[in-house]
This record gives structure tokens, C-alpha cells and sequence, in this order.
């Protein structure tokens, strides 16, 4: 079983199952960095919160799997905003990003975070000409990163773009650190208690146990949203899965890093009880379509020491991530009819800045204040031609998986979602489905959505 660097040790924060019926202002139902920090954001403004995590503990699914870098220097992403958005409008992505994290960790104790520069690398022609356009795109929106051969790895690149002074994290006890100030501020917190049924229109959220939460507003923050028919994001969502590896190193890197090349990779250090560790990862498949995920850790575990000169890696885990057709994430109202029902989802591998900037974009429209980027982060915004062309795909892959499944994995469990076969992630030793990325434990317990039943295993 794969073990996060970020879950070793952390602080057991008191929060209980939810074991009455509630009523209360605003919903949240999950507790990965956007609803914790939505949760934090509304709590200091007076408003009642309820926020409602599957998991046994808050800020440990997705957000406790990352790699920590909280950065507005999301990889390659500004070339290709500007396919879709104006000039103004990814201007204002980047800004929305960049003032997030500065407002975050204006007031955060400094062993929460520590600053360091972020860089993009290549190391083949087609990764320097990716940086080529997107150092253009930097140019065009004035971001202040500049190219350089200088950096601290230790073979030889092609070309690399640095954005100074940005900052990394330890996921965990950040996303901990806020669940508390929440919860300080009046926010009630449940852990163990996972919602499975959305019922829109009565304004009700039914919990495990027969029991029931109403709200004015709900907030979807589960990563996948649960509700995902609704606003189509169901035929609209792609989800990526990534690897990392920690391993015990001698000392910190100024820097962090990815590359532009495919396979991708991602570098960064971390002090852990004072003890450095080297976090390198990448690759990226769809989520729930392959087998022998074990391939991936090796191949990792294996360029830790033939290209860095380290010992083989003792942590080793992974994560997925949904993506929307034109590279923005969906945060904002489910559809435009239904106004107080929010989802936070397409963060790309990006999410922790994001998660930010959804609790900042939520969190205004539910007190009524306006947020600069609310406008291009609404799901239901206007890009018809790209959407459509990633609808028609995406349901095409999830008929053919749907198929497949039947065809060749008859055995298989099916997924509670919409009955899809999993596939056996021999790596992770998981269930996972191809057609929307839940995935189940062996025992068939959801770890993630959009699926809230756990598994027939019979
Ligand atoms: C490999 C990898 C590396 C990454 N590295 C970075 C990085 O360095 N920097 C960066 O900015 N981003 C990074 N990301 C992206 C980032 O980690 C995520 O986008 C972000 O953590 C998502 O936060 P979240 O709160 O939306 O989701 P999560 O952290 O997954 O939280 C969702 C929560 O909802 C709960 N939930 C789900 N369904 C229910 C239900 N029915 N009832 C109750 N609770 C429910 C889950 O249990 C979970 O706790 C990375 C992603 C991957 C895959």
C-alpha cells in the first residue's frame, strides 16, 4: 500500500460524525483545501457553516497527495489560456491566483510555508519551443518570469523559465491550520460523515445514517463534483492521474520544478522533522485505465538514483486531478439557474492556488461581494466550440470504456456511480473506474468520487 509524505504524523484535529439532522446557512461537503478554506472565509464573516468530509480526517484526500508547490506558475498554462481568453482575462487568472496566496500566508506562521522560486524546464526541442510560446505569453501579460540556464539540477536543459519568489507548502497542516481557524470562527466540522444524495431542489443534502442537512447554500467541494449532471460537467470533466516519491535527501533545493517535456516530471524538497526530503514525480494517464500502475512507481523509483544519485525512494503515492476543456477550472454556480448550489472542480494539478481562489470567488457570492475572476471561472461560461468538441470526446471515451468493461472485464466490480467496470490499480491496490474517476479501496469503501456507494464485492 503507496503511503503520502504529507499524511506521515499529522495532528489528529477533534472534529466528530455527524449524528443529528441539521439546518445551517451554508453547506460544504468536502474537506480538501476548497471547502476547508471556503469554510475559513465564510466562518470569519459571521455566516453559519456546516461542512461535511467522507474521509476521517479533513485535508487529507486529494489536496494530502499533491506536491505542495503553491504557485501561480502553472505549468505551460498561460500559451494556452490565451487560445480561449483575452489578453484581460488571463491577466486576471494569474492575478486572481497570485493575490490568493498572498492574502493565505500574509498572516500564516512562517513553518507553514517557505518561499521559493518556481521553475519550468525542458530537456527536448518540443518542450524548449512549448517554453518559447509560453514565455511570449508571459511577455503579452507582463508576469514577471524570466528565462534561464541557471538552476539547481543536475543534468544538462535546453531551456527554462523561472518565476521568482513564489512558495511551497506542506499541504496537510496547511489545509489543518485552516480547518482550525475555521472552526475557531464558528464553522462546525464532521468527519466520517459522507453525503449521498443532493436533493437541489429541497434544499437538502442526505448524509450516511438517515440523516439530513438543509441549507441555503451548498458548496460542492468534493474534488469530483457529486452532482455532476447538473451543468453537464459529467461529459465536461477529464481526470489525470500522476506518482510521487519522497526520499531522504542532505539538503534543500532553493527551487521547485517541472518539466514541459513528456513524460513530465516534478521536483521539490521538503523539511520534515527536520530531516530534508527530495519529492520527485510526474507522468499522467487517465484515470481507472491502467493495470500495472506499479510500472510507474519503479520508473520513478529508479531515475531517483540513477539521475539524482539518492537512495531509492520509501514513500510512494499518487493522485488525480480533473481538467476542463480550455484549462480553467469550474468554481462558481452549478448552472445558472441554480444560484446558491456551487461547485470548485478543474484545477488541473493546480489546485492548491485555486483552491484558494475558489474559497475567495465562493465565499464572495454567498455574501454578495463581487471577486474579479468570477466571471472566468464560471462553469457556465461561454466557450461553446471547445466544450462541445470535449463533450462529444468525453462521452465517447466513457461509452467505449462502458463497453470495454463489459466486454473484457466481466468480473470486475461496477462502479456505484453509473456502472462502469473498475479496473484492479495494482500499484495503489485500488478499484478504480475508467469512465469518471471514483476509485474504491479493496474492500470496496469510496475513496473518491463521484461515486458515494462503496462497491458490491459479493
Ligand atoms: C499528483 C498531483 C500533484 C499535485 N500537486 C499540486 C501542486 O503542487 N500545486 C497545486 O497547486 N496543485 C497540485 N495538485 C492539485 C491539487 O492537489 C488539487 O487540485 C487540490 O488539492 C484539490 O483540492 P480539493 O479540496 O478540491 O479536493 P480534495 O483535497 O480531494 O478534497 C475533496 C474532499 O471531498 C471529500 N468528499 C468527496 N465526496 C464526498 C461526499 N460524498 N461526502 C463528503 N465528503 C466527500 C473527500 O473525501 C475529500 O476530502 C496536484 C494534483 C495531483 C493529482
Amino acid at each position: 500500500m503507496q503511503n503520502s509524505l504529507w499524511l506521515v504524523g499529522i495532528e489528529k484535529l477533534p472534529i466528530n460524525k455527524l449524528t443529528t439532522s441539521l439546518n445551517c446557512d451554508v453547506c460544504i461537503v468536502g474537506g480538501g483545501l476548497t471547502g476547508i478554506y471556503t469554510a475559513y472565509l465564510l466562518a470569519k464573516k459571521g455566516v453559519n457553516v456546516v461542512l461535511l468530509e467522507g474521509n476521517s480526517s479533513v485535508g487529507i484526500a486529494t489536496t494530502g497527495h499533491s506536491t505542495g508547490k503553491l504557485t501561480p506558475q502553472h505549468d505551460a498554462v498561460y500559451a494556452k489560456l490565451l487560445q480561449s481568453f483575452t489578453v484581460g482575462e488571463t491577466q486576471r487568472y494569474y492575478h486572481a491566483n497570485v493575490n490568493a496566496i498572498e492574502s493565505a500566508i500574509s498572516n500564516l506562521p512562517i513553518e507553514l510555508y517557505q518561499k521559493a522560486d518556481s521553475y519550468m524546464y525542458a530537456t527536448t526541442e518540443q518542450g524548449k519551443k512549448t517554453l518559447e510560446d509560453e514565455i511570449e505569453a508571459y511577455k503579452t501579460l507582463s508576469i514577471p518570469g524570466f528565462e534561464t540556464l541557471e538552476t539547481e539540477l543536475p543534468f544538462e536543459i535546453l531551456s527554462s523559465i523561472k518565476l521568482p519568489n513564489t512558495a511551497q507548502i506542506h499541504p496537510t497542516n496547511f489545509a489543518l491550520h485552516f480547518a482550525k481557524l475555521a472552526m475557531k470562527e464558528g464553522a462546525n466540522f464532521y468527519v466520517n460523515s459522507r453525503v449521498t444524495k443532493v436533493v437541489i431542489d429541497e434544499k437538502t443534502v442526505y448524509v450516511e445514517d438517515d440523516l439530513q442537512v438543509s441549507f441555503n447554500h451548498l458548496v460542492l467541494a468534493t474534488h469530483y463534483p457529486i452532482e455532476a449532471v447538473k451543468g453537464l460537467q459529467i461529459a465536461k470533466l477529464s481526470v489525470d492521474r500522476s506518482y510521487l516519491t519522497a526520499t531522504k535527501t542532505s539538503e534543500l533545493l532553493k527551487g521547485q520544478y517541472i518539466s514541459v517535456d513528456s513524460p513530465s516530471r516534478t521536483i521539490r524538497t521538503a523539511l520534515i522533522n527536520n530531516q530534508p526530503y527530495f519529492i520527485y514525480g510526474g507522468s499522467s494517464h487517465i484515470a481507472g485505465t491502467i493495470e500495472d500502475t506499479q510500472n510507474y512507481y519503479e520508473t520513478l523509483q529508479n531515475e531517483v538514483v540513477s539521475k539524482f544519485d539518492l537512495p531509492k525512494p520509501e514513500y510512494l503515492w499518487s493522485a488525480q486531478d480533473p481538467n476542463t476543456a480550455d484549462s480553467l477550472p469550474y468554481v462558481g454556480p452549478i448552472t445558472e439557474n441554480e444560484s446558491n448550489v456551487y461547485i470548485a472542480t478543474g484545477y488541473r494539478k493546480w489546485g492548491l492556488s485555486n483552491s484558494l481562489v475558489a474559497g475567495e470567488i465562493i465565499s464572495s457570492a454567498i455574501i454578495k461581494e463581487k471577486h474579479e475572476a468570477a466571471d472566468i471561472y464560471n462553469p457556465s461560461r461561454n466557450q461553446f466550440g471547445k466544450t462541445m468538441l470535449r463533450m462529444l470526446n468525453l462521452i465517447g471515451f466513457t461509452v467505449a470504456n462502458l463497453t470495454e468493461g463489459y466486454l473484457t472485464r466481466m468480473d470486475a466490480p461496477k462502479c456505484t456511480h453509473l456502472g462502469c467496470r473498475t479496473r484492479w490499480n495494482d500499484g495503489d491496490e485500488t478499484w478504480d473506474c475508467p469512465c469518471h474517476g471514483s476509485r474504491f479501496d479493496k474492500f470496496g469503501n469510496v475513496i473518491e468520487g463521484p461515486a458515494v456507494y462503496p462497491l458490491d464485492l459479493k
